[in-house]
């Protein structure tokens, strides 16, 4: 029944997530990978616990979730001169009925790639298949155009097309051909991980500097109970003119810590030693903090955006792989109520792309280290007591503003009723 199927350009976070949910809600689907082999890559990523709740609803729970990172305790705020600005508990410390995780991007993709196989088979993801493109066709279907890792190319026919292929996808090139180029404001974010002792609760996310010149800092596993060492994932990042754009090789690449360790050599303290964080670390990426700029819309007939191919944003907020699991159950929804037709597609459409793009312009605006924007405006970054700089009700208010915005709202998600009710399935005879 090829008109009923659908296929997904892309085998990320995303994408993955789109056919777990797919196999839920019983729809056929493929996924084209462009990459010949799924391996292990990038750092750390914080699963917020809008998303957490989904991936418990996909069969994936904590025992699975505990093998590629750890449940985060506490989110907090460390001006330059080693003074608390901000901190807060996470996860059921902070009243949500779900943890918030810290994983490793890697080894968490890996996980979602096993689940896949394991439910739908081997040929679930189909590697070295890059979708350069898609035409429309007579009956609403879509035809996807694919270039194989051999050089050769296929057209693959389905009733929907879903470009889940990252910030640099196609099918959004080739729904928006004019949009502008990636938009970089300047930041550079080195990204490494380092096996060493985690700080303050043990799985604390700890941001630390100002605005401009800072550094992130939580762990991504549990501590090793002989060693009492974890994998800790940190981020270093300066801001630069980026008048002339980006230079760089790449846009993640791996690079040498001599590069950039000027830039935080004296970052030493009683509770963090940051230059040597960083001279051990097992590998480092560099990564420009680029985003999309918005637009109108995500759909194009029976061909739709999720993921970052739809609302790649820069992760002060650490929400962009969250929000890709949370667009792939949303759409799940969205088919349970209009079945695999393009009204589904319409409904997903209205109901995310305005408010996620609004998020997009706000991460830029520094998303909730805003903070440290406010910090450094009042007093420089130095401060004795941070009470004299914001008051506690300023913080709250702002942090509060936040959280709503990105849709991690302690109460709206408690008592929110599950995005697919179990046991919903779509109905493939409607709009058949
Ligand atoms: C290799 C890699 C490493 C990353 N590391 C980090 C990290 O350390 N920290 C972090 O915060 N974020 C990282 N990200 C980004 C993060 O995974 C995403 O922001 C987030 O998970 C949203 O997921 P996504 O599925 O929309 O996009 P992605 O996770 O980017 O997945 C897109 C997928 O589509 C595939 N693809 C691309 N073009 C095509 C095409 N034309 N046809 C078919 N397939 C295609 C890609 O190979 C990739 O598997 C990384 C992304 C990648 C691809």
């Amino acid at each position: 029944m090829p008109q009923r199927l659908v296929m997904i350009a892309g085998g990320g976070i995303g994408g993955l997530a789109m056919a777990l949910t797919l196999d839920q809600i019983g729809v056929p689907c493929v996924v084209f990978e462009a990459v010949p082999e799924l391996r292990p890559l990038g750092v750390g990523i914080n699963l917020q616990p809008n998303a957490v709740r989904e991936l418990y609803d996909l069969g994936i729970g904590a025992s699975d979730l505990d093998k590629v990172g750890l449940p985060a305790k506490e989110w907090a705020l460390v001006g330059l001169n080693g003074n608390d600005i901000y901190s807060e508990p996470r996860s059921q410390l902070a009243g949500y009925n779900w943890p918030q995780y810290a994983v490793h991007r890697g080894h968490f993709h890996i996980l979602l790639h096993e689940k896949l196989r394991e439910r739908i088979g081997q040929g679930a993801v189909r590697l070295g298949h890059r979708v350069t493109g898609y035409e429309h066709e007579p009956d609403g279907g879509v035809t996807a155009l694919v270039e194989h890792a051999d050089g050769s190319t296929s057209r693959e026919t389905g009733a929907i097309l879903i470009g889940a292929d990252g910030i640099h996808s196609a099918v959004r090139a080739r729904m928006h051909p004019d949009q502008p180029p990636i938009h970089w404001g300047g930041a550079i974010m080195w990204r490494g991980t380092t096996q060493a002792r985690p700080i303050r609760t043990g799985s604390s996310f700890v941001g630390l500097g100002t605005h401009r010149h800072r550094m992130v800092v939580y762990p991504i596993s549990h501590a090793d109970p002989r060693t009492g060492l974890a994998t800790i994932n940190w981020i270093a990042e300066v801001t630069v003119d980026n008048s002339e754009g980006w230079k760089g090789r790449g846009w993640f690449e791996p690079v040498q810590v001599d590069r950039f360790i000027h830039h935080f050599e004296d970052w030493t303290y009683d509770w963090l030693d940051a230059p040597w964080l960083l001279r051990h670390a097992d590998i480092v990426y560099e990564n420009p903090m680029i985003d999309r700029d918005p637009v109108p819309t995500w759909q194009d007939g029976s061909v739709l955006l999720l993921g970052d191919a739809a609302h790649a944003m820069y992760p002060t907020g650490s929400n962009g792989g969250s929000q890709a699991i949370v667009d792939a159950r949303v759409l799940g929804a969205c088919m349970v109520e209009h079945g695999v037709t393009r009204a589904a597609l319409a409904a997903f459409d209205r109901r995310l792309c305005g408010p996620i793009s609004e998020l997009i312009l706000r991460n830029r605006s520094a998303g909730p280290f805003g903070l440290l924007n406010i910090v450094d405006d009042r007093c420089g970054g130095e401060f004795d007591d941070i009470d004299d700089v914001i008051p506690p009700e300023e913080r709250a208010e702002f942090m509060a503003g936040y959280k709503a915005a990105a849709g991690f709202a302690v109460e709206r998600l408690n008592s929110a009723a599950p995005t697919i009710a179990p046991g919903a399935r779509a109905d493939l005879t409607v709009g058949a």
